[in-house]
């Protein structure tokens, strides 16, 4: 199993590819490895059931070339910050080695989204643990991407301990993608050429975003989508001096070796 240089952790399939999707995209391009796990599984949705969500899912991340993409079992809702939970979002990490983990940013509306920043950061400290025995037995449901190698461990290993135990793992660096919220990111991600597919990759969440009755009051329309998703990427895009962008916020400050090389112009 190849480990992977950035995994997104995101509470609801399609919260990637509305807050970091370019970004993830744009990284592949320069060839890394990445990935997204979905805490959820999308069972509470208005429109469409888990299973078209999966299906919806791995199509979205066959847009945005993740190598791999999971699910947890976490219900959808009910994200909640418990030992069990990070153990699951920890086990994932040690199994998929990122050195880079996106998490949402920790304050907004949907609990569950708040409630997974918490969640991850602590998953995150966790896995780096010596004394945290972690086994392989897994709770991850796993997509088949393009260019996937499948879930490391689903189904194997049940109960195991001793040899088929995770070796440890933290990650160097924790960003969170701010969309969802009204914040001034620390730093901006220029994804003009991959704002497409990007938008693409939303666009595959059919259930959700085509224009049908049900939900109606609760989903806009698709040319309304549009716009929105292009106005809040032109607005972060504004402040990089680029046509569109993704925010993220890092909890560290900036690290300069080179005046002349600083990008974004400031009169
Ligand atoms: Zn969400």
């Amino acid at each position: 199993m190849t480990s992977l240089d950035i995994l997104a952790i995101a509470a609801h399939r399609d919260d990637v590819e509305q807050t970091c999707g370019g970004t993830l995209l744009k990284m592949e391009q320069r060839g890394y490895r990445t990935g997204i796990l979905d805490l959820t599984r999308g069972e509470m949705g208005t429109r469409g059931s888990a299973a078209d969500r999966e299906r919806e899912a791995a199509e979205a991340a066959r847009i945005l070339r993740a190598s791999w993409r999971g699910a947890l079992d976490i219900p959808d809702g009910r994200v909640e910050n418990t030992w069990e939970n990070k153990l699951k979002v920890a086990r994932v990490l040690r199994e998929l080695r990122p050195r880079v983990v996106i998490l949402p940013y920790w304050k907004g509306r949907h609990p569950d989204h708040y409630n997974a920043s918490t969640l991850g950061y602590e998953a995150c400290f966790l896995a780096g643990l010596g004394k945290l025995v972690v086994s392989r037995q897994s709770s991850v449901a796993s997509l088949h991407t393009s260019a996937v190698s499948s879930q490391p461990s689903a189904g194997t290993n049940p109960g195991a301990t001793g040899p088929a135990d995770l070796a440890l793992h933290r990650p160097f660096k924790i960003i969170y993608a701010t969309l969802y919220y009204d914040v001034r990111p620390t730093f901006v991600v220029d994804i003009t050429e991959q704002f497409e597919a990007r938008f693409a990759s939303l666009m595959a969440y059919k259930t959700q975003f085509s224009d049908q009755e049900a939900g109606k009051d609760l989903f806009p329309a698709q040319k309304e989508i549009r716009a929105r998703v292009e106005a809040m990427a032109r607005f972060y895009g504004m402040l990089g001096g680029v046509d569109f962008a993704e925010p993220f916020v890092q909890k560290e400050v900036g690290l300069v070796d080179d005046l002349l090389m600083i990008p974004v112009k400031s009169i």
